[in-house]
C-alpha cells in the first residue's frame, strides 16, 4: 500500500497534516505508546510461533519490553505483584521470543514464541505439567466452563 494513495483518498488533509496524524501507523520508527495514566502498560498477546495458538494475554511496561528485547525471553509486568515477571524463570517454562509485532496504534504487542518448557500457564494439568496455554477452558452455555486440554 502506498502512502500517496491514502493521501489522495483523504484529500482534506494537507500533506504535512496527513503524515503527522498517521505517523505512528506508517513510520518504521518504534513509538510504543504506554499511555499516560496508571502503570503505563501495553497488552501483550503471546502466541506459539508454530501453531499460532494464543498462550497468554499479559501486560508489559517499558522495562518489561526492554528486558524482552535484551534477553530474548518473554517478560511481562505483573499487575498483581507489581514487578517484572520473566515467564518461566522459576518453573523453567521459558518462552523464547522469535518475533515481536506491534499494532497500528503502537499500543499493543504480539510476542511470537517458542515454548522451551512443558507449557505456558502457571496452572497445572492432572499430570502435574503446566497447561500449554492459559486458554485451556471453553465457556459453554454462557455460564459454564469446559476443559479442552487435559
Ligand atoms: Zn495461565
Amino acid at each position: 500500500m502506498s502512502l500517496q494513495l491514502c493521501y489522495c483518498t483523504i484529500g482534506i488533509y494537507s500533506e504535512q497534516e496527513f503524515y503527522f496524524d498517521m505517523e505512528k501507523e506508517y513510520t518504521t520508527e518504534l513509538l510504543l505508546d504506554f499511555g499516560k495514566d496508571g502503570d503505563q502498560l501495553v497488552p501483550v498477546v503471546t502466541q506459539d510461533i508454530r501453531t499460532k495458538d494464543v498462550l497468554i494475554l499479559a501486560f508489559a511496561n517499558k522495562e518489561a519490553f526492554e528486558e524482552t528485547v535484551r534477553s530474548g525471553f518473554a517478560t511481562y509486568y505483573s499487575r498483581s505483584r507489581k514487578e517484572l515477571w520473566k515467564k518461566g524463570l522459576t518453573s523453567g517454562d521459558l518462552l523464547k521470543v522469535e518475533e515481536i509485532r506491534i499494532n497500528c496504534d503502537q499500543n499493543s504487542l504480539i510476542y511470537l514464541v517458542t515454548p522451551l518448557g512443558k507449557g505456558a500457564c502457571h496452572a497445572k494439568k492432572a499430570s502435574g505439567d503446566p497447561y500449554t496455554t492459559c486458554y485451556y477452558r471453553r465457556v459453554i452455555q454462557g455460564n459454564r466452563l469446559m476443559f479442552i486440554e487435559f
